[in-house]
């Protein structure tokens, strides 16, 4: 009797298959966007070689929400209360600074609970991958609209959303995130570039993903269905990322491409379709924002990239060491320490 050996697992640089990198099995509609990105994030942190324990998964309330319970089952995780995950990310994050945060947060989540919690976050600038599945609705509860629902944009029941919708990277390149992109869940290429060079950033990086929700905002009249998008959807650039530990060679298609290296070395290349866009030129990126709108059309890629500044850990000068491992003795300061404050407050 012949015995043919298994052949060898596909494993990748710090030796982990890619079943190391998923999660439970998903509970939102077949055909939702938002399993396409949960697919997504799977595969960019085993092609990236991320140690999945190292990451810490945030959310809030909602279908996108469920979401991190889907990838990385070993990763760390806090599903929080709605729209507060901000908050809770940015404590985890500074109690141990070595720690990978990546939240996943929907339309509902960001734009109006949470809000508040999101503006202040993009003021601090705080190193972790922030991604909207924007689907314009409510899914969870029977699919109401959401503030970025369009000018315009029809309800199944017929009903037409009159107000201005919140644009969360309009705000967020007005406010301090340094990486701000917009994708679409049905663009695998584009997403998959996105995700990794945000995860490569050193800083604050904001994906707005359209994610249709097929249940409740797919039918004609939205502006957040899988048709609306085929149509409508105006990629930047074209975008190609280079790991800074991978020695390979890529193949840099004909016509103008723009490298960007990112903090740890990677190289973001960016080729130009059609329009000549500076993705570091803030203003140019907020004015593209504006016509899109009015015109229509959805333009994603990387909107906005500002690589030179700092995060809000470096601002607190925080030891390397990480706060959550110090002893009470160092973390707690003592009475005189507390007492001298106080006297050069007075
Ligand atoms: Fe996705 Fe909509 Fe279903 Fe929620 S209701 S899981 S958003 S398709």
């Amino acid at each position: 009797m012949s015995t043919t050996a298994a052949p060898p697992k596909k494993t990748n640089r710090i030796g982990l298959e890619v079943a190391s990198y998923k999660g439970g099995r998903t509970t939102l509609c077949a055909g939702c966007g938002h399993n396409a990105i949960s697919e997504r994030i799977i595969e960019c942190f085993y092609e990236m070689g991320i140690e999945p324990w190292s990451v810490a998964k945030f959310s809030g309330i909602g279908c996108s929400s469920k979401s991190p319970a889907y990838f990385l089952n070993m990763a760390h995780g806090f599903n929080s209360v709605h729209g507060r995950a901000p908050s809770v990310a940015t404590g985890a994050i500074l109690a141990n600074r070595h720690l990978f945060g990546i939240t996943v947060s929907g339309d509902g989540d960001t734009a109006s609970i949470g809000i508040g919690q999101y503006i202040h976050m993009l003021r601090r600038n705080i190193r972790q991958v922030y991604i909207i599945e924007n689907n314009g609705v409510y899914g969870l509860t029977k699919g109401q609209f959401s503030a970025t629902a369009d000018l315009g944009a029809k309800l199944k029941t017929g009903v037409i959303n009159d107000l201005t919708p919140i644009d969360c990277c309009v705000e967020a390149i007005q406010l301090g995130a340094t990486l701000v992109a917009r994708s679409f869940s049905g663009d695998k290429r584009q997403l998959q570039a996105i995700l990794k060079a945000a995860i490569a950033h050193h800083g604050l990086s904001i994906i707005d993903v359209i994610s249709p929700c097929v249940t409740f905002n797919d039918h004609e009249g939205s502006t957040k269905s899988y048709a609306y998008m085929k149509e409508h959807d105006e990629p930047l650039q074209e975008l190609d990322f280079v790991p800074a530990f991978a020695d390979i060679t890529v193949e840099i298609p004909e016509g103008e491409v723009r490298e960007i290296t990112l903090h740890d070395g990677s190289r973001l290349l960016l080729k130009k379709l059609g329009r000549d866009y500076d993705p570091t030129d803030r203003m140019n990126a907020l004015r593209t924002l504006n016509e899109a709108e009015t015109s229509g059309h959805v333009v994603t890629g990387i909107l906005y990239l500002d690589p030179t500044r700092k995060h809000f850990i470096d601002h607190l000068n925080l030891v390397d060491v990480p706060l959550g491992t110090q002893p009470e003795s160092k973390t707690r300061p003592p009475r005189e320490a507390l007492e001298r404050i106080m006297e050069e407050l007075r």
